[in-house]
């Protein structure tokens, strides 16, 4: 599905990413934790496609194409479904409104006509249901006023309805309460199928007692410098990140 090769990025000629290395399998999701500043969100920034980003090596393939060679917006209707890559706040665009031209525009990239409005209802009904989000939210100006909690039902509701291929949550935002938390955990958790892969990017080790991802990264330094199961999320939460930059100094 995603096959990252020796990724090297900068920001305003400062290099960031180091040389990632990440495949991504269907069915899977991977955890990429790190200390703050290690580059988590400018990895999943230069799969946005963002353009402040300079990748100076390397390769993305995403379902066997050439991800770097494709503009944000190709990236989202191939089946890219990254959190942040939707606008923050739009006054006087609804949940409802944003996800209906979104969903539309890929259907149309893939050749297939616009969701009538009874269907698009019964998917919106469905969805919500699934993730537990209410109707009052999705009326309203797209994450105007929404509480953490709000805006973290809404990204997920936003996932449900768009069902990417690959889903990337960069859980940046370091006033996430514990129940906004639990919400992209569960959302995951429902979302979560054979078909689709799900990246969550997060330097709360909290997160990990209510997701159970199949593998863990640790980012530090712009580099992949341990790979594991769910038990190194439990190793770090014991030992926290210097036990790895420790035993890094070690090897060198
Ligand atoms: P993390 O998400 O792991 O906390 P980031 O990817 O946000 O780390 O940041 C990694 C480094 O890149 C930091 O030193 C940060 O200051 C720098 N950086 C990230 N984005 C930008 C930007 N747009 N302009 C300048 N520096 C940036
Ligand atoms: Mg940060
Ligand atoms: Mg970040």
């Amino acid at each position: 599905m995603l096959s990252i090769k020796n990724i090297h990025a900068s920001v305003e000629g400062k290099q960031i990413l180091k040389g990632i290395d990440l495949e991504v399998k269907a069915g899977e999701v991977h955890a990429i934790m790190g200390p703050n500043g290690s580059g988590k969100s400018t990895l999943a920034s230069i799969l946005a496609g963002r353009e402040e980003y300079e990748i100076t090596e390397g390769s993305v393939s995403f379902l066997g194409k050439d991800m770097l060679e494709l503009s944000p917006e190709d990236r989202a209707r191939e089946g890219l479904f990254l959190a942040f890559q939707y606008p923050v706040e739009i006054p006087g665009v609804s949940t409802t409104n944003f996800i209906k031209t979104a969903l539309n525009e890929k259907r149309k990239y893939h050749g297939q006509q616009p969701l009538d409005a009874v269907s698009f209802l019964k998917l919106m009904k469905e969805k919500m249901q699934l993730v537990e989000i209410d109707k009052s939210l999705l009326t309203r100006s797209i994450n105007e006023g929404f509480s953490g909690g709000e805006k973290k039902r809404n990204e997920i509701f936003q996932m449900a309805m768009l069902e990417p291929k690959l889903a990337i949550l960069d859980e940046t935002d370091s006033g996430l309460d514990i129940d906004a938390l639990r919400i992209v955990a569960n959302g995951v958790n429902k979302l979560r199928n054979n078909e689709r892969a799900i990246i969550v990017i997060t330097h709360y080790q909290r997160l990990l007692d209510y997701l159970q991802p199949d593998f863990v990264h640790v980012l530090v330094n712009g580099r992949i410098v341990k790979s594991g199961t769910k038990e190194l999320a439990l190793e770090l939460e014991e030992k926290g990140y210097d036990f790895i930059k420790d035993e890094l100094s070690l090897a060198e």
